[in-house]
């Protein structure tokens, strides 16, 4: 692409689709619920200052982070805006942090409930806790049969307010039966809160496979990553749910053509010489490798665009450059386009295309661009 003459490899991230998406799952997900849009892991890759700070100007309800580190990113940016950390706080210090800065809790057991309690207490603030119910996933969470009591210990705690109930999908694209053990168990949970009097202002559990996969949606909030970014999870279950069509990729990666050879039949490809060419070929050398984050066990199986055209990958790919075929494309020249993720040309390869590629998921494709590699913003409305 001309307009960036000086970048070797970058990512360009589309704005207008990010509002595009968001106001699809909104529309999804009808006037009766909210948004909780996960940014966690710098927004999947895509840069949590510009696309927190775009979904506030948005109309998103709550940012979801990871971790504290995040949530003073996020927080940085829009003073007020309801944050949820996901993640479990480690330290004392993290529960005086996460209290100072004003982000709701996720809160799995009862000591955990008591140190936080302790801190908010002592600096005299009131925390809004979100319970997580382990419904099956096996990771935070306490068990449904110890939630009404944890529930009742947050609710009474003078510093700690009971904000919202939660749980996480474990298999929400691929198994019905899974999903719906795990949805009946969390539904056991709202209804023994609701009998004992604990009212919960947000209910959340679904994840972008259970909004694409699930027709049971539990909770007055939703809480997708993978399609705020305009990707939809494959899986073995029927898509719900005409709106997804809509959803448009936010991130695009792509590189430039270094070098071009013509080289004899026989000729080897890359580290190990396991590829060697069973025809006089032409290969590229292009910018980009798994320094990166275009992941080396990619190798082989990817495709790229040069000039419209797809391109096998030849050879291992190696930490700064790749090697791709570009035989069947003619006059193929130093300095043109690659594309890894995105479109050229009116044809495109997905993140999900290289991630199946890779033998890994989308989500790992996107988080695994590395810092190297500038983030282009388009369609910021200044
Ligand atoms: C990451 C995460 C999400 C978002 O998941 P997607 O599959 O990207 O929609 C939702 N909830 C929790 C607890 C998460 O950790």
């Amino acid at each position: 692409m001309s307009a960036m003459p000086d970048y070797r490899v970058w990512a360009e991230v589309d704005l207008d689709a990010l509002a595009n998406n968001l106001r699809w799952i909104r529309f999804g997900i009808g006037e009766e619920r909210r948004i909780i849009t996960v940014v966690k892991a710098d927004a999947y890759g895509h840069g949590l200052p510009q696309i927190a700070g775009h979904l506030m100007q948005h109309g998103t309800d709550i940012l979801g982070v990871a971790n504290l580190g995040e949530a003073a990113a996020v927080r940085s940016i829009g003073k007020g805006w309801p944050i949820l950390m996901l993640g479990a706080c480690c330290s004392g210090g993290e529960f005086e942090k996460l209290c100072l800065d004003g982000v709701a809790a996720t809160i799995s057991g009862e000591s955990e409930a008591l140190e936080l309690g302790r801190v908010a207490q002592r600096l005299d603030r009131q925390v809004s806790v979100h319970l997580k119910v382990d419904t099956g996933m096996g990771r935070l969470g306490v068990s449904p049969e110890g939630a009404l009591s944890l529930a009742r210990l947050i609710n009474g705690h003078a510093s700690l307010a009971l904000d919202g109930v939660y749980t996480h999908l474990s298999s929400s694209e691929d198994d019905e039966v899974l999903t719906r053990i795990q949805l009946d168990r969390f539904e056991g949970v709202l209804s023994e809160l609701t009998q004992n009097r604990l009212s919960v202002s947000h209910v959340h559990a679904m994840n972008s496979g259970g909004l694409v996969y699930e027709d049971r949606w539990v909770g007055n909030y939703v809480r997708p990553g993978l399609l705020v970014y305009g990707i939809v999870p494959s899986g073995r279950r029927r898509e719900r749910g005409e709106w997804l069509k809509r959803l448009r990729p936010v991130l695009s990666l792509k590189s430039k053509v270094a070098f071009v050879k013509e080289v004899p039949t026989g000729s080897p490809i890359s580290y190990g010489q396991k590829d060697v060419c069973s025809r006089t070929s032409v290969l590229a050398t292009v910018c980009a490798g798994y320094g990166d984050g275009v992941l080396r066990s990619g190798g082989r199986r990817m495709e790229v665009m040069i000039d419209g055209k797809r391109c096998p990958v030849r050879g291992i790919i190696t930490m700064d450059q790749m090697i791709v075929d570009v035989s069947e494309v003619p006059n193929v020249r130093r300095g043109d386009e690659v594309v890894i993720i995105g479109t050229q040309r009116g044809d495109g390869i997905s993140a999900k295309e290289q991630a199946a590629a890779a033998g890994t998921i989308p989500w790992e494709v996107l988080t695994s661009i590395t810092q190297r590699v500038p983030r282009i913003y388009r369609g910021v409305s200044v």
